[in-house]
């Protein structure tokens, strides 16, 4: 913990390049300029997804994580190109130099998204709203490419207002605007709360913030478990987690020994989809989404085998994670004398975030405190 007293408020603020991907490629191509462009799977093959979609292709609502045959339906004059990570990573490194002229306590969440504690204001500029203005310029001038900030007093809102205004969008929520911001958000947008949450509030007749209000903290937990304490706080405004400058995630999942074996394919896959269960919810609360699943097998004479498979775009949904892990577990051909103690399932490759300090080993579960 720093050593400020707890009466000090932060400057948090959240960048968030606009249509990623699509908007580096239609920098760098012209001819791909006011076209509606996905960048992505290709529709002709087989299990494409979306990476991002250029506005112009949003316009006709398609949509991150969507599958590349239904954005060509949906447009059909759209063009499809694959991403080209590298020349990504390299406009991310410059975004990042960036940040560390005005702080340096910056935590990134993607190869195009970071919080900024700016609380310290290293270059004595004032504001962190100027601060925001300051460096969507720098990145402007520099890249030419456009980012959206929020800024606020802690993560969760500065990450819900760069979202207000996008593209090149500046939103400050001060103190005083917090409580009343927190009442008209509907319930999905919380901070940790994935679709079956969302689902669940929803058939209690809780749709907003001020829905999420009136349950006391007990009420919470005892419906929504251990999250239940996080939404009670944050619909209240209340976000202590702090920019964490040297987060090293490389890989982040769950695994469970079992009892008794499990000898048939049913059995994983009820238990997979516990852990699944698990892991999209760490997933969710740490805002993480990994592009490689990986399927951990033990078998009851100690031997250990993982599988692994990649995909095109970044995910953290329960439907992809369940489905791979299961595809993944039913490719090991698991026969009538297969006998298994442990499963597990992790994901990786968050947006290739490149650890400062140190190479992870394998099956290293950094630095998250589970
Ligand atoms: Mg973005």
């Amino acid at each position: 913990m720093p050593d400020q007293p707890l009466t000090v408020i932060r400057k948090i603020i959240h960048i968030d390049m606009d249509a990623f991907y699509a908007s580096v490629e239609q920098r760098d191509f012209p001819e791909y300029r006011g076209k509606p462009l996905v960048v992505g799977g290709l529709p002709q093959g087989r299990g494409g997804v979306v990476a991002t979609a250029s506005y112009e292709a949003r316009k006709f609502g398609v949509r991150s994580a969507m599958s590349s045959k239904r954005a060509l339906q949906l447009c059909p004059d759209a063009l499809f190109v694959r991403p080209r990570f590298a020349a990504y990573k390299q406009v991310s490194e410059h975004i990042r130099e960036i940040f560390s002229r005005y702080t340096d306590l910056i935590e990134p969440l993607s190869l195009d998204e970071a919080y900024l504690d700016v609380t310290n204001d290293k270059l004595n500029i004032g504001s962190a709203i100027d601060i925001a203005k300051q460096i969507k310029q720098a990145i402007k001038d520099e890249l030419n490419l456009t980012a959206s900030a929020g800024v606020s007093i802690n993560k969760f809102v500065a990450k819900i207002a760069s979202d207000i205004n996008k593209p090149d969008g500046l939103k400050f929520i001060g103190p005083s605007g917090i409580e009343a911001f927190m009442e008209q958000l509907p319930v999905e947008k919380f901070f940790g709360v994935g679709k079956v949450t969302a689902q669940k509030m929803k058939q209690m007749g809780l749709h907003t913030g001020a829905d999420l209000k009136r349950l006391t903290e007990d009420e919470m937990t005892r419906n929504f478990g251990k999250p239940g304490r996080f939404y009670y706080q944050i619909v209240r405004g209340i976000d202590n987690r702090e920019v964490q400058p040297h987060r090293e995630t490389k890989s982040l999942g769950a695994e469970d020994t079992f009892a008794y074996d499990l000898t048939t394919l049913p059995e994983m896959e009820v238990e997979l989809d516990k852990i699944a269960l698990t892991v999209h919810n760490r997933l969710l609360k740490y805002e993480l989404k990994g592009r490689t699943l990986t399927l951990k097998v033990k078998y009851s004479d100690f031997k250990q085998i993982t599988r692994n498979q990649s995909f095109t775009t970044a995910f953290n949904d329960l439907e992809t994670i369940s489905k791979a892990a299961r595809q993944l577990m039913a490719a090991t051909n698991p026969g009538e004398d297969c006998r298994i103690r442990l499963l597990g399932i992790s994901l990786s490759n968050f947006g290739d975030i490149v650890p400062r300090h140190k190479e992870a080993g394998p099956g290293d579960q950094l630095a998250l405190g589970l």
